[in-house]
Formats: C-alpha cells, structure tokens, sequence
C-alpha cells in the first residue's frame, strides 16, 4: 500500500498509486536488508519483496519503475546488488522536473499605511 499520497507523475494504467517518498522508504529497506546480508542469506526474501513494491510504487515513472525491476530481477537471479545511487539520481531527477515553482509571495507594503 502506500502512504495515501496521490501520484504525481501520469500512469493511467497503474496498478497503485505512485509516490517517489514511498519507493525511497522501499529502496532504504532494501539497502539495509543487503547491508545486514553477511550475516546470513534470511534477508533474501525481504530484500526481493522491497525492491518489488519499489518498482510497483513507481510505475508513474516508467524509466525509473524499469530500471529497478531490472535490478530486482538481477539480484534474484545472481544476487546482484542493485545501483542504488544511479536509481537514487533518476528519482532526484525527475523530483526536479515535476518540481513546481514557488507560489508567488503575498503584496503586502513594505511600510505598514498610517492613519491620517
Ligand atoms: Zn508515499
């Protein structure tokens, strides 16, 4: 699920909503799961799960929502790890594209009026 965010990118065919917030949180996960890896191969699963609902979550931006199936795909196949900086650049990217600017500041005079 995810965190009632509307999407803001345009994915009429969508399976669920998209949110780049929520797809960080999942590639955060996933990033700690793989670091925690050493210590044994529990975290598979999870890190698998994570990466999938990253991609799910993304797919109003399809670039992005490619780019890390591709890596989860890689990872459950040959362990892998994914880019997380590359997929990390994409997601910064395309916050700055759909950024919009800056309400404009309400007129207000600079020196308060004064009563005759
Ligand atoms: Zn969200």
């Amino acid at each position: 699920m995810g965190c009632g965010n509307k999407t803001d990118g345009a994915a009429p065919d969508q399976t669920r909503p998209s949110c780049l917030d929520c797809v960080e949180k999942h590639l955060g996960a996933a990033l700690v799961l793989l670091s925690e890896l050493r210590e044994g191969y529990r975290y598979r699963l999870l890190i698998i799960g994570h990466l999938h609902e990253a991609a799910e979550e993304s797919q109003a931006w399809p670039d992005i929502s490619r780019h890390i199936r591709a890596a989860r795909r890689r990872f459950q196949a040959s362990g892998a790890v994914p880019d997380f900086a590359a997929i990390g650049k994409m997601i910064e990217d395309s916050r700055a594209k759909t950024r919009k600017p800056p309400a404009e500041p309400p007129r207000v005079p600079l020196t308060p009026e004064v009563e005759p």
